[in-house]
């Protein structure tokens, strides 16, 4: 489970994320929407330590990660224990972020091998059968440049889960993708939903997505969390005017 606890985020005098207050339990999918700049990104990059909170705590099944409260004061935890709690989650971007000079093979096995010291024929096994889960097992070997764009995703998304990520998170996946290579990876990602417990957070325009996979949509605006509900609920009944609005303009 995951919780943000007063979570409060800022870029120079911009309030990105203000007193943020909320959770995920085990196994939620959980989709952010919301207006361009409202911090959804900047949530998912909270939980990669790719940026780090101004105020507040994130918690992992309890256990704070990048601060915790020591004597009053809130003191920043230490490289080491924060990357015990990294670990465990594992993000997929709107841009791959593949290793360019690196095969599709290479690309997948190199974190278990040097990040959890799994043996190398080991993590070749494993990579094989999520290349096989993507639908890429006959690309093992082609470079990631010689790749089409859903290809590589789906490519990044079998880099992430060869770590066993308990959380899995998911940053505009389709966003970068011609029309009609998002199905190929929407497929990917509601098999992984299907067949797994691992706990999502998705960021997306993809409504229909977000409604299928999803078991929770949080509408933010203004570095709150202004609506929350069950897709169904939310997107066919929204009760906030900022929600209707932003939902007209996206369906
Ligand atoms: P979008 O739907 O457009 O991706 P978002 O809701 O994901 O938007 P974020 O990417 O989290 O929004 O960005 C929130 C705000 O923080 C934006 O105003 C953005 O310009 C700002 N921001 C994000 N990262 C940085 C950074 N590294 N430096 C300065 N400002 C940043």
């Amino acid at each position: 489970a995951i919780q943000f606890q007063g979570v409060g985020k800022r870029f120079g005098d911009n309030v990105v994320l203000d007193g943020l207050d909320f959770s995920v339990a085990a196994g939620d999918r959980v989709t952010l929407i919301g207006p361009s700049g409202s911090g959804k990104t900047t949530i998912l990059r909270l939980l990669m330590t790719l940026e780090e909170a101004n105020d507040g705590l994130i918690l992992v099944d309890g256990v704070p990660y990048t601060h915790e409260m020591r004597g009053g004061k809130r003191v920043a935890i230490p490289e080491k224990r924060r990357s015990l709690v990294r670990r465990r989650v594992g993000m997929v971007f709107q841009q791959f972020n593949l290793f360019p000079n690196m095969s599709v093979l290479e690309n997948i096995i190199e974190a278990p091998i040097h990040v959890l010291g799994v043996p190398k024929a080991e993590a070749i096994a494993k990579a094989e059968d999520l290349l096989e889960k993507v639908g890429l097992a006959d690309k093992r070997d082609a470079r990631c440049t010689q790749l089409s764009g859903g290809q590589q995703q789906r490519v990044a998304i079998a880099r992430a889960l060869a770590m066993e990520p308990e959380i899995l998170l998911l940053d505009e996946v389709t966003s970068a993708l011609d029309p009609e290579l998002v199905a190929d990876v929407l497929a990917v990602l509601r098999n992984i939903a299907e067949t797994t417990d691992i706990t999502m957070l998705i960021v997306t325009h993809e409504m229909q997505f977000a409604r299928e996979v999803s078991n929770r949509v949080l509408m933010f605006d203004g570095g709150k969390i202004i609506e929350e509900a069950h897709p169904e609920e939310i997107f066919t009944s929204p009760k906030h005017e900022r929600t209707q609005e932003f939902l007209r303009a996206v369906l």
